[in-house]
């Protein structure tokens, strides 16, 4: 049976993609600022422990009550860690 030759849509109806700069819904959390970004610089990740590059889109988590002790993660490895702490703030070691 002859398969109708159709082109995708140009745009799907309801884009799922979120403005630039903007966390995913899952990343964010009651204690702190999290925005989507990119640098020119190399973070270091404190859930893996490796780089992230720069000009890689990652994650930055800035704790409303300290700001100083704000933190750039991989999207996966915090996905990890919220799954770890169930989104609560884990202490500082
Ligand atoms: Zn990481």
């Amino acid at each position: 049976m002859p398969r109708k030759h159709r082109r995708l849509p140009e745009e799907p109806p309801t884009s799922p993609r979120r403005p630039r700069g903007q966390a995913p819904l899952w990343a964010l959390v009651p204690w702190a600022d999290i925005r989507r970004v990119s640098g020119d610089k190399p973070y270091r990740c404190p859930g893996c422990d490796l780089e992230i590059r720069p000009l890689s889109w990652h994650l930055v988590v800035v704790p409303r009550s300290d700001p100083e002790g704000r933190r750039h993660w991989h999207e996966g490895c915090w996905r990890i860690e919220l799954n770890r702490t169930q989104g609560r703030r884990r202490d500082r070691a």
